[in-house]
């Protein structure tokens, strides 16, 4: 079996997450190192590497992150906000465990 990601462990506690949102596809963590007011990753429990790893058959899941990214802006009064999926080092990927980062700028 091969390893499990910086996000599996968080996930399965085993290293402390800042969690604000769970369910049964996924969860969101506030980042350790925030580059906006608000900083958030919401990240599938399914352990894609990345965004090219995704299939057909994850269009669901791909979906259901966005809502709950839009729904924690809503929470966090942000109206300005930025949705980022980097994938690849070069594109500045550093945990390889997609997740989607919400950078939000409360009014
Ligand atoms: P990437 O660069 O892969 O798109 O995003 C990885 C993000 O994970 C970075 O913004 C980084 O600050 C965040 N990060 C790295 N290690 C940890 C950690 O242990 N806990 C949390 N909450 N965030 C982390």
């Amino acid at each position: 079996m091969s390893e499990k990601t910086l996000f599996e462990r968080i996930i399965d506690r085993e290293i402390p997450g800042d969690f604000v949102y769970e369910d049964e596809l996924c969860v969101a963590i506030k980042d350790i190192n925030p580059k906006a007011p608000v900083h958030v990753l919401v990240i599938p429990r399914k352990a894609l590497r990345g965004i090219s790893e995704a299939e057909p058959e994850d269009s669901t899941l791909l979906g259901h992150l966005l809502l709950v990214a839009q729904g924690l802006a809503k929470q966090n009064a942000c109206k300005d906000y930025r949705l980022q999926i980097n994938n690849g080092e070069k594109a500045g990927q550093t945990v390889f465990h997609l997740h989607l980062h919400l950078l939000g700028w409360p009014s």
